[in-house]
């Protein structure tokens, strides 16, 4: 889950004159990568291949603090609105080792990451990927009071039914849940539609997000993350009208984007 008009996650846009190239913020430099099977939910292999659409840190608009945020590739849910289009192809994006994920989790945490945000597209479409990326960044924190958050569009009752999709949720300290709903806008921090339910889920998630849960959102709430082809990304819960209206100021400053992931073809 990633951009919207008005909804979830991050998107992107680009430069009317600029040359066409996958978007690859955050990109990994390292040639390593180990195609392995799918293992189980709580395997915790470095080996364990996900396919992702972007890293970037920092993050500061996806949860408390500067993270590191993963976003998954791959999404079914296709929500009317959803800001994210470019993450819902589950052949796009590219192929990582959870290893190579947890390197850039490692950095971040010596960098002074207070948490990780796993987006997407849906997380949870690579459970077994998903599960061993989050033990494997609960394991690399340590002490440090850096919590995990999962963006996830299923429900509560979605997870619950599904015994691959509980487990690769297990070292999450807080959840976001539910479709994105255009019709229902929120004001509520992280959450772009009032259906969406911000869920902690062990002591630390509790002492993350409990000062959170019924907070409106205040000051910024997207961010710009370049990439390395010209095309930028916007991170965050963009408000209502939020998108629309930054497209009309860089039209009148002289600027129109195209390919933005939030408008269909
Ligand atoms: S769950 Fe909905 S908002 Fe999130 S990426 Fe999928 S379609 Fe977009």
């Amino acid at each position: 889950m990633t951009g919207t008009r008005d909804g979830e996650r991050d998107g992107v846009g680009r430069r009317e004159t600029e040359a066409e190239r996958e978007p690859e913020a955050g990109r990994e430099t390292e040639a390593e990568r180990a195609p392995g099977p799918e293992s189980a939910p709580e395997a915790t292999a470095p080996e364990v291949v996900a396919r992702i659409n972007a890293t970037h840190f920092p993050v500061t608009v996806l949860g408390p603090g500067r993270r590191l945020g993963i976003w998954f590739q791959g999404c079914p849910l296709a929500c009317a609105g959803c800001m994210s289009r470019h993450t819902w192809d589950p052949e796009g994006g590219r192929e990582v080792t959870v290893g190579q994920l947890l390197r850039l989790w490692r950095r971040a945490l010596a960098a002074g990451a207070e948490g990780l945000t796993v987006s997407g597209g849906e997380p949870l479409t690579q459970p077994a990927a998903l599960a061993a990326l989050l033990a494997g960044a609960a394991r690399e924190r340590a002490e440090a009071p850096a919590d995990l958050l999962v963006y996830t569009g299923y429900t509560e009752g979605e997870l619950a039914a599904d015994p691959a999709r509980r487990a690769a949720v297990r070292h999450a300290d807080a959840l976001i849940t539910g479709r994105y709903v255009a019709a229902r806008p929120t004001d509520l921090a992280w959450r772009g539609s009032a259906n969406q339910r911000l869920l902690p889920r062990t002591p630390l998630g509790t002492a993350r997000y409990a000062p959170h849960l019924a907070r409106p959102v205040a000051g910024r709430t997207l961010q710009a993350a370049p990439r390395d082809d010209d095309a930028f990304a916007l991170i965050g819960v963009p408000r209502p009208g939020q998108l629309a209206a930054l497209e009309a100021q860089l039209r009148a400053a002289g600027t129109a984007l195209t390919h933005t992931s939030w408008c269909a073809e």
